[in-house]
């Protein structure tokens, strides 16, 4: 496409890393990026000032525009319940859903040695410390029913029990190959409240 004006395919390029946008869909966007300027002021304005305020919360990972998030810092929320979520749209899920009053734990991924995904990056360790300085009564990993997320839960089982945390997991019935962030209400709901310990 060299006929392109080069800020355009510059434009494209972008757009396609995007996850779930390719090549077409990104061209379609540049077009009507293009057509609509102020649309397209609006969201570089958004993007930037989204990129520069939101940091991760220091206690729970989720996202924060102050130090802390205002979950971690509600007096109505139940520091002894601590859910580990893979990702803030999962968090949001559980939230939506109206089922849980605790506080969370986000691991901004899964365990995923073959993707060189580490555990260095879940802050286990900092959730050890806050769970001993919280009085933590239970923590339940909510990871999805994938292959990672299995393995994931299995690992955190393991290094709470070593540190003598009580742990428990999501019931199953999770749909296989599940994501939290996909499933409905009343499902998320079961699944929570059908926990086991681990
Ligand atoms: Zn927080």
């Amino acid at each position: 496409v060299q006929y392109l004006p080069q800020s355009i395919q510059k434009l494209i390029a972008e757009l396609a890393k995007l996850p779930s946008i390719g090549n077409r869909s990104a061209e379609r966007l540049a077009y009507y990026l293009i057509n609509n300027p102020s649309l397209s002021l609006e969201l570089a304005k958004s993007m930037h000032l989204a990129g520069e305020q939101v940091q991760h919360c220091k206690t729970c990972y989720f996202f924060s525009e102050q130090p802390q998030c205002p979950i971690c810092s509600s007096e109505q929320r139940d520091s002894s319940l601590i859910c580990i979520v893979e990702k803030p749209a999962d968090l949001i899920a559980i939230e939506q859903a109206g089922i849980f009053k605790g506080k969370y734990h986000v691991l901004h991924g899964l365990w995923s040695p073959l993707k060189g995904q580490g555990t260095e990056e879940m802050k286990l360790d900092q959730l050890i410390k806050r769970a001993k300085a919280e009085n933590t009564e239970e923590v339940i990993i909510a990871t999805g029913a994938t292959v990672e997320g299995e393995a994931t839960a299995l690992y955190i089982g393991q290094f709470l029990g070593e540190h003598q945390i009580k742990a428990s997991r999501l019931a199953q019935g999770l749909p296989k190959g599940g994501d939290l962030e996909y499933l409905d209400d009343v499902t998320l709901s079961n699944a929570l409240s059908g926990r086991t310990k681990i």
